[in-house]
């Protein structure tokens, strides 16, 4: 038999937050519109659906604050409908059958301590679950009640399960397409994830500019001081671009002592070429260097492919270390110059 592919499951973290907010936000809105019909049909018991949706609202905002982890608030809201059932089993006549209403609650409260506790406890809890409405269930006499509560919870564990295989895989799928993407190093995007942006960027037509990074004379830092004052300066480095690029674009570990940063069309690629160099230089890094940056800088529409882009950034450059380093060239040579030297 075919096992379920997991990625077809794929909720991602912002989906999960949304399906949350929904969620909560309609439990809410049910609930205080059914307070508000059985207020005005004279009824006195609007005071549970009256509870249960401001509890719900706060829930709800409780998500879409993102103040404290929404696992909190998924167990928050189980123990509220605990005590809200645990309160109706109470207060339950014991010689007269368990409402419907009441005994659908009893799986909703297995199925969710399943999902929202972790293993141990979600198993404690069922059980704990099972035993009072066992004991309710036995005092009222109805044994068919009782029987299908456990069929119940015998089902709510087995989708528990199988959820929980389901995030552990995805849990695992992503934890290794982020290590496929991001430089052990620097923690920076890999060149396999800026490729990906730029190949987005170009398909999409954004107005995109490449910047090329490399940190001039850096072979001598590892010469002088050693290989690991040579990593912590690329770390360092890589630190410094990411706080100066901000939300204007995306840095990458491009190789080596090289770096990628790609800018969106709004930001002005000569004066944030100028800010990345100054960061870089502007204070001394591990062994008490100070580096500088020699940058090539390309846009997309000047040429018709990410290779292009590449060719055109890095050729420039090149223009940039042979002119001095520690400057920017955005300009020369041209896309039809880089190209003539190809064929050349
Ligand atoms: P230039 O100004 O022409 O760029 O000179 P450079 O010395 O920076 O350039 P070169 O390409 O000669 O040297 C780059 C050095 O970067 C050589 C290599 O040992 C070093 N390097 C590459 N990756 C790493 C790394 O992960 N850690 C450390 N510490 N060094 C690295
Ligand atoms: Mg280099
Ligand atoms: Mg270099």
């Amino acid at each position: 038999m075919a096992t379920p592919d997991p990625a077809r499951w794929r909720l991602t973290e912002s989906g999960r937050r949304r399906a949350r907010l929904w969620i909560t936000g309609l439990a809410s809105a049910g609930q205080l519109g059914a307070a508000l019909l059985l207020s005005r049909a004279g009824s006195g018991q609007i005071w549970e659906p009256l509870l249960g949706g401001v509890l719900c609202a706060v829930a709800c905002a409780l998500v879409a604050s993102s103040r404290i982890p929404w696992r909190w608030v998924d167990i928050g809201l189980l123990v509220a409908a605990t005590l809200s059932v645990g309160g109706q089993l109470l207060t339950h006549d014991t010689g007269a059958p368990l409402p419907p209403s009441v005994q659908f609650a009893g799986v909703f409260l297995f199925l969710t301590g399943f999902i929202v506790l972790p293993v141990g406890w979600g198993a404690l809890y069922a059980g704990g679950v099972l035993a009072v409405y066992s004991a309710v269930l036995l005092r009222s006499g109805d044994l068919t009640a009782l029987w299908q509560l456990g069929l119940a919870g015998l089902l709510s564990a087995y989708l528990s399960a199988f959820g929980r295989t389901i995030s552990a895989e995805r849990a695992e799928a992503e934890a290794f397409e982020r290590l496929a993407l991001t430089d052990p190093l620097t923690g920076l995007d890999n060149r396999r994830a800026m490729m990906a942006r730029l190949q987005k960027a170009a398909h999409t037509g954004q107005p995109v500019t490449a910047l090329l990074l490399d940190i001039d004379r850096f072979k001598g830092i590892n010469d002088r001081l050693g290989h690991d004052v040579g990593d912590e300066v690329l770390r360092e480095v890589g630190r410094r671009l990411r706080a100066a690029v901000g939300t204007h674009g995306a840095v990458a570990r491009w190789g080596g002592e090289e770096f990628l940063v790609l800018l969106d069309g709004a930001a002005s690629a000569q004066a944030t070429g100028q800010a990345l160099r100054q960061a870089v230089r502007a204070a001394p890094m591990a062994g008490g260097v100070t580096v500088t940056v020699s940058l090539g800088g390309a846009a997309l529409r000047e040429v018709g492919t990410v290779g292009e882009l590449l060719k055109l950034a890095d050729a420039r450059l090149y223009v940039a270390k042979s002119s001095g380093r520690d400057r920017a060239e955005l300009s020369v040579p041209q896309l039809h110059e880089v190209q003539i030297q190809t064929l050349a």
